[in-house]
């Protein structure tokens, strides 16, 4: 799970993290109230969105000359201007895809005075079974350049988590950011705090981009993005309670409310499976046959007809879908349950594709006789393979 920026500033500021000054704002006129509890003179407007990449992204609505989503403001007047700007429009950023994201909410921060910009960054490292601290002296909006054309001005720190954070870790961090003095004492602490925040909240990935060091001296997060292990949210309400549905995919929110794994796909082929492997196969032996999976979709163990209705109808939002292809091994569910699933759901959806199915397992006979019966144009298949074949036809078929 992702969360916006400021919501992120506010987790790692209750482990002491330093942090500009700053407020969320819905609104042109909380955007330039937030100013007023500001210091001044520099402001900064910052588009929310679950996307990197702001201050170089363009709003569709605005052309290819106006400011990012990340715009320094000298008065409260460009504060005005600067939000009237970006509320409601489109951000387009490298990380948004062409559609781009709607900003509907801002971060109106205090504007600091940066003598140099790093970067660090944690995520769990599974190659090494440790949490793994990215860190650069080349922060800033180019990262992705520093790391194509200059990988060695990347430094990758790694922690064992049974080990914990030691001051070794701290002191390797703050060399490889070439920091001396107080700086460098400082950068310790900052990694020390950070690990600490990504341990006790279960992040998967923080990236702070950038790390910057002020004209006066001191080192603050200016930017953070933070995804959280979705597998431990439950022991994190407070966390969970940051979720902002609107920035994601509105058909994978349907999904994990019927606890459907569900990923969108770019191909034409809705996919229907139990079990993520089966699933994967099933997507590998599409392509195989010359289409694409249109999504990943694992009904899971306890397939029941609520469960195959909903996922129908998810499959069917895509507009993309030109086929469906139900791969389902009947183990702890009986196959004949699960055609009867299949059939009542086909009916309620008023499927108006080709559809294939292949049952194996348990009662799989009396499974394809009960859709053999439906009235439903179930083309059956024997296997993989046959399933995979019959679809592409199908669809090429329909076309
Ligand atoms: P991103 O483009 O989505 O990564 O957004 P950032 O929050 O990282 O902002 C992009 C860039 O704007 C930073 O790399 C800074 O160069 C600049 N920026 C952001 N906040 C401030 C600030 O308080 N003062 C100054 N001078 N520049 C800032
Ligand atoms: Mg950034």
């Amino acid at each position: 799970m992702n969360i916006h920026e400021y919501q992120a500033k506010e987790v790692l500021a209750k482990f002491g993290v330093a942090i500009p000054k700053g407020f969320a704002a819905l609104s042109v006129e909380d955007a330039v109230k937030a100013a007023e509890q500001l210091p001044g003179p520099l402001y900064v407007v910052k588009a929310q969105i679950h996307a990197g990449g702001r201050g170089k992204g363009k709003f569709k609505e605005l052309g290819p000359d106006a400011k990012g989503g990340v715009r320094l403001s000298k008065t409260l007047d460009d504060v005005r201007t600067n939000a009237g700007e970006m509320l409601g429009n489109t951000l387009v950023t490298i990380q948004t895809g062409e559609a781009g994201k709607q900003v509907n909410r801002l971060y109106v921060t205090d504007g600091a005075d940066i003598a140099k910009e790093y970067y660090l960054s944690m995520l769990v490292d599974r190659a090494s079974g440790r949490i793994a601290m990215v860190v650069s002296t080349e922060g800033g909006m180019d990262i992705e350049a520093v790391a194509h054309d200059t990988p060695e001005k990347i430094q990758t720190i790694t922690i064992d988590p049974a080990e914990g954070f030691q001051p070794h870790h701290g002191r390797a961090v703050a060399f490889a950011l070439k920091l001396k003095g107080d700086l460098n004492k400082q950068a310790a602490k900052v990694a020390e705090q950070l690990y600490n925040a990504f341990l006790a909240t279960d992040m998967a990935m923080l990236e702070v981009n950038p790390l910057v060091e002020t004209t006066d001296g001191q080192l603050l997060v200016l930017d953070a993005k933070v995804s959280f292990d979705s597998n431990s949210l439950y022991r994190h309400p407070d966390i969970l309670a940051l979720r902002d549905e609107t920035e994601e995919d509105p058909a994978e929110v349907e999904a994990s409310k019927y606890d459907l794994a569900y990923i969108k796909l770019d191909g034409d082929i809705g996919c229907m499976v139990n079990g993520a492997g089966l699933a994967m196969a099933t997507m590998d032996i599409i392509k195989l046959n010359g289409m694409f999976p249109a999504n990943f979709l694992d009904v899971g163990g306890g397939a029941n007809k609520e469960k195959v209705t909903a996922a129908f109808k998810i499959i069917l939002q895509d507009p993309n879908v030109k086929g469906i292809l139900v791969n389902i091994f009947g183990g702890i569910m009986k196959c004949d349950v699960i055609a009867e699933g299949i059939v009542a759901a086909a009916k309620e959806v008023n499927l108006s594709v080709p559809l294939v199915v292949r049952l194996e397992g348990t009662n799989v006979q009396l499974g394809k006789e009960i859709m053999a019966n439906s009235g439903l144009p179930i083309v059956p298949a024997d296997d993989l393979g046959d399933a995979a074949k019959k679809i592409v036809a199908e669809v090429k078929k329909a076309a």
